[in-house]
């Protein structure tokens, strides 16, 4: 399951395909846009990958993030000249423009901000994990993060429910980031 419903923007931009969101990143179409034929339409090459889910695919800026995911550690980056936190990675601070950052392991606990239940989707991997929860979760350390709620009924989540990370294998070498209920 993954951080997306049906009200997300698909961005096209030459043959790649990108899922834009509320802070989600680097879940990518490209290859499978690529291995559609030049001639499709653009409403074929929808239909087509919205067979597959999308997996992440790492950038330059946002390399040790999913590394460290894959290590099931949750890191974000942190501006050295103003001390603030953000998500997601970037090469300047959103705060302050300053560009000399670091990235620092967080507690990975936060509240949920807010959520919606997805019961429908039009893309085949997301249709069958109707209904899920897609959260905006408020880490500890200030920043905001898109996830699933998982490993909890879907009538039991509600806005300050204090949740934990935990990661989620995505098929390949990657773990994604999600949020259960903190127990106690
Ligand atoms: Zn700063």
């Amino acid at each position: 399951m993954y951080p997306l419903n049906s009200s997300l923007l698909l961005a096209e931009s030459g043959k790649h395909f990108v899922w834009r969101s509320l802070k989600t990143f680097d879940l990518c179409y490209c290859r499978i846009a690529r291995s559609v034929p030049s001639g499709s339409s653009h409403q074929e090459r929808m239909v087509e990958m919205a067979q597959e889910k999308p997996t992440p695919k790492p950038s330059p800026v946002s390399k040790t993030y999913w590394e460290k995911a894959a290590q099931q550690e949750l890191w974000i980056q942190r501006c050295n000249d103003c001390s603030a936190y953000f998500f997601y990675p970037r090469v300047l601070c959103p705060e302050c423009w300053g560009d000399n950052l670091q990235w620092s392991r967080v507690s990975g606990k936060g509240t949920i901000y807010t959520y919606t239940v997805v019961h429908r989707s039009d893309l085949q991997p997301f249709a069958e994990k109707t209904p899920y929860v897609l959260a905006v979760v408020e880490l500890e350390e200030g920043p905001r993060m898109t996830a699933n709620v998982v490993n909890c009924p879907v009538d039991r989540v509600r806005i300050g429910m204090p949740v934990r990370v935990v990661f989620e294998p995505t098929g390949d070498e990657h773990k994604l980031p999600q949020f259960e209920p903190q127990e106690g």
